[in-house]
């Protein structure tokens, strides 16, 4: 009887959706290197969410940045989808990034011009690809939204428009989902709707997610919380700890930073 554990099998196939392995970021370089990232090793499980938090500087947007393929690091490795983004040269980083990685912003980032499902349809146009009706009405109705397909954004809810980026995002079907403070422009409601629905996705479609974010309620909806402090991971909060155990744990690394 093999004793791997699946987990460790996993591991060993390479299956993370994401690796990160003792990866540093540096800017600059003499007196005036900063370093964002420094050494940092974390493992993303597929169909889990993370939620990335850490003082302002701390590195948290420089991670997805390297989780993304966008920014090359200075020393260590990244894999996305199996595949190490190092080998690859920028044609092939940028094919990665629009087939393997979804991404949503705290501006959502829509064309204004176009309807909701034009939205959607987007990147697959962009990949010289015919979208099929039926598959963009799918993304529509699973972000809630299959009556608002011919709004623009204009005509859509800070909230609803979010969504429409999360239908975007996902339309390519991407290993990793990227979220740099998602909820951060709408209020509270709205956060738990789109946070919901992050959730879901987790947890009825095996998405991977890695989410920064400011607001430890918002962090409660992930299965673990990294915490960043001068590009170092600082701690990890695995399960779903309540958000008042996130925020004090939050409030010690401002403190010290
Ligand atoms: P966070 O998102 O947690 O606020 P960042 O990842 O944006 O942190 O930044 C981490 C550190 O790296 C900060 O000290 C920041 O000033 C620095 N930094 C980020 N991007 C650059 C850049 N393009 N050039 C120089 N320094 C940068
Ligand atoms: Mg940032």
């Amino acid at each position: 009887m093999p004793t791997t554990t699946p987990e460790a099998a996993r591991t060993a196939l390479g299956h993370h959706p994401v690796q990160l392995t003792s990866v540093t970021k540096r800017y600059g370089t003499g007196d005036r290197a900063v370093t964002a990232l420094d050494s940092v090793t974390l493992a993303f499980e597929a169909g889990t969410m993370t939620a990335v938090m850490g003082p302002s500087g701390s590195g948290k947007s420089t991670l997805l940045q390297c989780a993304a393929g966008l920014d090359r690091p200075t020393e260590g490795s990244v894999t996305v989808g199996g595949t190490a983004l190092e080998g690859l040269d920028e044609t092939a980083l940028t094919l990665l990034r629009r087939d393997r990685v979804g991404f949503v912003f705290q501006a959502f980032n829509l064309v204004s011009a176009l309807t909701a499902a034009q939205n959607v349809a987007l990147p697959l146009l962009l990949a010289g690809q015919r979208p099929d009706p039926a598959a963009l009405a799918a993304a529509l109705a699973e972000v809630g939204l299959a009556d608002r397909a011919g709004h623009r954004p204009s005509q859509l809810s800070g909230g609803q428009q979010q969504r429409v980026a999360l239908a975007r995002a996902l339309i390519s079907r991407p290993a990793v989902l990227l979220a740099d403070e998602p909820t951060g422009a709408l209020d509270t409601k709205t956060s738990r709707a789109v946070l919901a629905l992050l959730r879901g996705l987790v947890d009825r479609h095996g998405q991977t997610v890695i989410m920064v974010t400011h607001d430890p309620t918002a962090a409660s909806w992930a299965d673990r919380v990294v915490l960043l402090a001068d590009g170092r991971i600082a701690d990890e909060i695995t399960a779903r700890s309540g958000a008042e155990a996130i925020a004090s744990r939050m409030a010690v690394l401002e403190e010290q930073a």
